[in-house]
């Protein structure tokens, strides 16, 4: 990479499918996003991401385009180069990597999950960044996230390694939909705090609003249900977070995404819980801190994600 080089990048959800060129200093230089069509066939979600990288091709900036990143929602296989988004079920074992190189003009293509997009965002320009060990989130409507170990992003084989929201916390647990039970994401995520609350019974403002951010409000307020939905997640959060911690060693927990945007309501309980389940000597001072990069992070990281692809030259997946 030269200082004027450029890296494409495309972060690939069930709500948008948006693309970016991105500098070597991670400076998002032009950007363009539509609305994925996730209801569609294959082919429809296909031509979404054409326009997008449509987009981006006719920009006088795209000659300086070296390679070409892709964090998408998963399931993703790096090793065949197809994703297969829950959330978007056109889309089985989609031959992504191949058909985006088709209309790139040949570009070297690197494809991630969204969970290791992310924590390839934080490790290069938020809050992760000078961490060689780190796990970094997201809560929101599911529980995602990724990990950098040994200073670099580890995406695992098939790009799905730090995928946190389906490790199990709770051995007799609810069925989760992964087809395990008792997975971090059904007892952490916005949707399952809203509902145990509700089940508790928390009873909403007149506005009638049972999204997990009322429930945040509530519990910020001293509704001592909404706060025992928040502790209960806290705990789901803390003992994913010390498994992981005493399994690979990481140094700081990174949280981000819409429930983590609730802050102390959260923070302070997650710190609580961590105590009681990180209690080895080596995960004991293990941090855990809200996440920097805002809704830029899926493009930023499949841009590092491009950037760091091994073997120096960026090869082709
Ligand atoms: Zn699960």
């Amino acid at each position: 990479m030269t200082r004027t080089d450029l890296v494409a990048a495309l972060d690939i959800g069930g709500t948008k499918i948006a693309g970016a060129l991105v500098d070597a200093q991670g400076r998002i230089r032009v950007r363009t996003q539509r609305p994925t069509p996730a209801r569609e066939n294959a082919e429809a979600v296909h031509k979404t991401v054409e326009e997008v990288l449509g987009e981006l091709t006719r920009s006088p900036l795209w000659a300086g385009a070296r390679a070409l990143g892709i964090g998408s929602a998963g399931p993703v296989d790096a090793a065949a180069g197809t994703v297969s988004p829950v959330n978007v079920p056109g889309w089985r074992d989609f031959p992504l990597v191949e058909r985006v190189q088709a209309v790139s003009g040949g570009l070297p293509v690197t494809l991630i999950g969204d969970g290791p997009a992310i924590a390839a965002a934080e490790h290069w320009q938020g809050a992760a960044q000078g961490y060689d060990h780190a796990l970094c989130m997201v809560v929101s409507t599911g529980v995602g996230g990724g990990l950098v170990l040994g200073g670099s992003l580890y995406p695992g084989p098939t790009g799905n390694a730090g995928h946190i929201g389906h490790i199990s916390v709770d051995l007799d647990g609810a069925p989760c939909p992964c087809g395990a039970r008792g997975c971090v994401e059904g007892i952490a995520s916005g949707p399952s705090i809203a509902r145990r609350a509700l089940d508790d019974g928390w009873r909403p403002a007149p506005d009638g609003d049972t999204s997990a951010v009322a429930v945040a409000a509530a519990a910020r307020d001293g509704d001592p249900v909404a706060r025992a939905a928040f502790a209960r997640a806290a705990r789901a959060l803390a003992a994913g977070i010390a498994a992981t911690a005493t399994l690979v060693e990481i140094e700081i927990a990174v949280v981000g995404g819409g429930v983590a945007k609730s802050g102390e309501v959260l923070f302070a309980p997650l710190r609580r819980a961590l105590r009681d389940y990180a209690t080895l000597s080596f995960v004991r001072d293990l941090t855990v801190v809200p996440a920097r990069m805002g809704t830029d992070a899926g493009l930023v990281g499949a841009a590092a994600a491009a950037l760091n692809a091994p073997c120096g030259v960026l090869p082709p997946v």
